[in-house]
């Protein structure tokens, strides 16, 4: 049967059921609507296939994440570690739950986060918060940090001695929220948190253990190996300019949304 007939088909009989409103998400996407039109609802997270679920290792909670982070802006300072210093307006350092199970990492503020020393908050960050209500989820409840927390003028990519001087900051927090879960959002944050160079096509849609044994030497955390999984994902700027790919974007976040589920379940 062609799919205009299949499709015509369900209508019929979801219009002899007595349904007189077209679902709005159909099978769980996330609808290609406009930055500003509301988020459809989102459906029950599907049971994640055996491959796609792991047992989680225990961590050791930090015992005061509050303190702890607040230690870690600390050692930031004025910071003047590297040539972004120089026409930043504000340190980006990160915003949430400290002991949030799930963290969003992206790459570097922006003009309006440089402004209001918050991550996230211009049009990609409304749609990153659009998503994460969607997950039915407040910002307040996630963790967001950028792996490079000064904005690199015109909007750049960082360079990497940049996110080198950086990254040890971004594995602190890490370290201390120990989230269940990373959604890493795009090329830098998906490829410095792997140590890959494939790109986001390629390496989102799936949980990675993480730490791998390979990023565990290079960044020589304690955290237990494969103790979080990370999700890679499109950068919700890459969204704006490309409304199609937020059908993937909300497959990948419906997998984060049962794990966490499963994991709730289990502890
Ligand atoms: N893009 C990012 O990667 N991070 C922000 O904080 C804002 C835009």
């Amino acid at each position: 049967m062609k799919t205009e007939e299949l499709a015509r088909k369900k209508l019929e009989a979801l219009y002899l059921a007595g349904e007189r409103e077209l679902p709005s998400i159909a099978a769980g996407f996330m609808p290609e609507t406009a930055l500003g039109t509301a988020m459809a609802p989102i459906p029950e997270p599907s049971p994640l296939p055996k491959s796609e679920t792991m047992a989680r290792k225990p961590l050791k909670p930090a015992l005061n994440p509050e303190a702890e982070l607040e230690a870690v802006r600390a050692d930031i300072g004025d910071c003047k570690r590297c040539r972004l210093c120089e026409q930043r307006n504000n340190i980006v350092f990160g915003v949430g739950n400290p002991r949030a199970d799930l963290m969003f990492v992206g790459e570097a503020p922006g003009r309006d986060e440089d402004l209001k020393g918050e991550p996230f908050v211009g049009r990609a960050g409304q749609l990153l918060t659009k998503i994460i209500e969607a997950m039915k989820l407040q910002r307040s409840d996630v963790y967001i940090a950028n792996v490079v927390k000064c904005r690199p003028p015109e909007n750049r990519n960082p360079a990497p001695d940049e996110i080198a001087t950086c990254e040890p900051f971004l594995l602190r927090q890490i370290e201390i929220i120990q989230p269940k879960i990373i959604v890493g959002l795009g090329n830098f944050a998906v490829q410095l948190l792997l140590q890959s160079e494939a790109k986001i096509t390629g390496l989102r849609g799936r949980f990675h253990p993480w730490p791998s044994a390979v990023v565990k030497a290079k960044f020589e955390t304690s955290l237990p190996e494969g103790s979080i999984q990370l999700m890679p994902t499109y950068h919700p700027a890459f969204l704006l300019r490309n409304p199609s790919m937020k059908r993937p974007v909300w497959e990948d976040m419906q997998k984060v949304m049962a794990a966490l589920t499963k994991n709730d379940a289990a502890s």
